[in-house]
């Protein structure tokens, strides 16, 4: 399975050669901020299975608390990635191209969600963290 993403100018493109995992989203009031959205949306990938394929020149790190960073493109401000003691750690699902066959598992830090944000019924939700939250 082979997925790709790109930023909203199109200059900065990546390729994940394997499947995504655990695709979460998290409403703290920090990942609203760091995602400019009422939630993150993002999912893991296995380091060595990412590429950059063009624009990676472009890309700025914002490295916050706890060692967690995430990549945008300086061009267009799309954030394609996040970053983990330097390593990729996961994709946001925005920047994906077409279908990555993935569907958000969960939804965590429900607890301090904007008040402005309705969460549909039926989707698996935590107050606060579940396993691995980035
Ligand atoms: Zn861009
Ligand atoms: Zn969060």
């Amino acid at each position: 399975m082979k997925t790709t993403g790109e930023c909203f100018c199109g200059e900065v493109t990546y390729q994940v050669n394997g499947l995504l995992r655990d695709a979460r989203s998290c409403h703290c009031s920090r990942c609203r901020k760091a995602f400019s959205s009422q939630a993150s949306a993002y999912a893991l990938v296995e380091p060595q299975e990412f590429s950059w394929l063009s624009g990676d020149h472009l890309l700025t790190t914002y490295v916050g608390n706890h060692g967690f960073g995430l990549q945008f493109c300086k061009k267009c401000g799309s954030t394609l990635c996040g970053i983990y003691d330097g390593a990729i750690h996961g994709v946001t699902l925005g920047c994906i191209n077409g279908d990555p066959k993935i569907a958000l598992a969960r939804h965590i830090y429900v607890g301090s969600k904007a008040t402005w944000e309705v969460i549909p019924d039926g989707v698996l939700q935590y107050q606060k963290d579940a396993p691995e939250h980035a």
